[in-house]
């Protein structure tokens, strides 16, 4: 096993937000949805996900400092640590990157982990949804269709025959755990692990279910509700909390992780909370100044182009463009102004322009700030790219 800290490719005096901000890209580059759900991606997802769990929390990374993963697994109290899986990490990482601030609670409850309860629980069910620019101004509920796993009709989800009970397992006398005592060069420890019988259920199914074969589960599909808040990006995820597949024989849902995807705008590109239109213009246009109607999220607004503008010149329509998920507030719609040359001109256009080249003043040397006083210093705004 890999060391933690070189991992996650932080030293070993990183703080806490070196630490998340290294787990972050590393989660994005594996998040198993980015890579068509790739077995090595998944393992290396898990893997960070472990390192940036220890070393975020500075007890757990103590530890880890002074006696190794070994001292992890056999501290009691180090919070149940040790067969860390999938899941977990997916876990994590909606904990701490998936959701928008208090939104989750809206979602459901989020229980504390009992560690019998996380052995039975269902699989998380992952899905995307598309989103258009419009559903991201405004924000947007969906129905969403989600295949997963119910609860058996037949045997009521125990698994067990007819709905007999399951009896007790013999192994563990039905705690579901087996201790064992170890000793190690730090003392004396004592392990807790899932009984090897009942796989930590506490009861073993005598006549399983002949529909689920003893699992308490069948396939169904189920029709889920999902509110997007207005502004999300491609980044975000919304959990739907214990309303994914159920565990076997009963165990608690698991949950569904919606997957956003915002589709690109055949006109409008989005920087940020801001969105950007690229305006062409004639000469003419561009020296006279004109209006133009631009398109906008919702429709269409009216533009002034004054005249004298330069080519890559931003003109801002304050409040055009989208909510901001983070700070509150409204982006703009950043109109960057381009002149467009002619390259094929009619008999007459080039007879205007010969007599315009023999009347105009010669191009300065440089396209400077000359021009831009008073009115100028409120409309032009540099072009940052994000
Ligand atoms: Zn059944
Ligand atoms: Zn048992």
């Amino acid at each position: 096993m890999a060391d933690f800290y070189q991992l996650l490719g932080v030293s070993r005096t990183a703080d806490t937000d070196e630490i998340k901000k290294a787990y972050r890209q590393l989660a994005l580059k594996y998040h198993p949805d980015r890579n068509e759900g790739s077995k090595e991606s998944e393992e290396r997802f898990k893997e960070v996900t472990e390192a940036y769990e220890v070393l975020r929390d500075p007890e757990k990374r103590a530890v880890y400092d002074r006696y190794g993963e070994q001292g992890l697994r056999g501290q009691p109290g180090a919070g149940g640590f040790g067969g860390f899986n999938f899941a977990d990490a997916i876990e994590v990482f909606m904990r701490d990157f998936g959701g928008f601030s208090g939104l989750e609670d809206l979602f459901g409850v989020r229980g504390p982990r009992g560690s019998r309860a996380v052995s039975r629980r269902g699989q998380t069910v992952r899905l995307r949804l598309p989103l258009t620019l419009q559903d991201v101004a405004h924000g947007v509920k969906r129905k969403l269709r989600v295949s997963l796993l119910d609860a058996c009709d037949a045997c009521g989800g125990t698994g067990a025959e007819g709905g007999s009970a399951p009896a007790v397992c013999n192994v563990c006398g039905g705690s579901g755990e087996e201790r064992h005592v170890q000793r190690s060069v730090f003392g004396q420890f004592v392990s807790v692990q899932p009984c090897r019988m009942c796989g930590g259920e506490g009861r073993v199914i005598e006549h399983p279910c002949p529909v689920c074969r003893g699992d308490g589960r069948t396939r169904a599909e189920r029709e889920l509700e999902v509110e997007v808040p207005a502004g999300v990006t491609s980044e975000n995820f919304i959990t739907l909390r214990g309303q994914g597949s159920m565990g076997p024989r009963g165990g608690p849902r698991g949950d569904v992780v919606v997957l956003l995807e915002v589709q690109e705008h055949e006109r409008l590109v989005r920087d940020g909370r801001d969105l950007v239109f690229e305006l062409p213009v004639t000469f003419a246009q561009a020296a006279l100044g004109c209006e133009v109607d631009i398109p906008t999220v919702d429709g269409t607004a009216r533009v002034t182009v004054p005249g004298g503008v330069q080519s890559g010149e931003m003109l801002r329509l304050r409040g055009l463009g989208l909510p901001d998920l983070e700070r509150g507030g409204q982006g703009d719609e950043l109109v960057r102004v381009i002149v467009w040359t002619p390259d094929d001109l009619t008999p007459e256009q080039e007879e205007a322009l010969r007599r315009l080249m023999e009347v105009e003043s010669p191009a300065p040397e440089r396209v400077g700030s000359r021009a831009h006083k008073g009115f100028w210093s409120r409309v032009k705004e540099a072009f940052t790219g994000g």
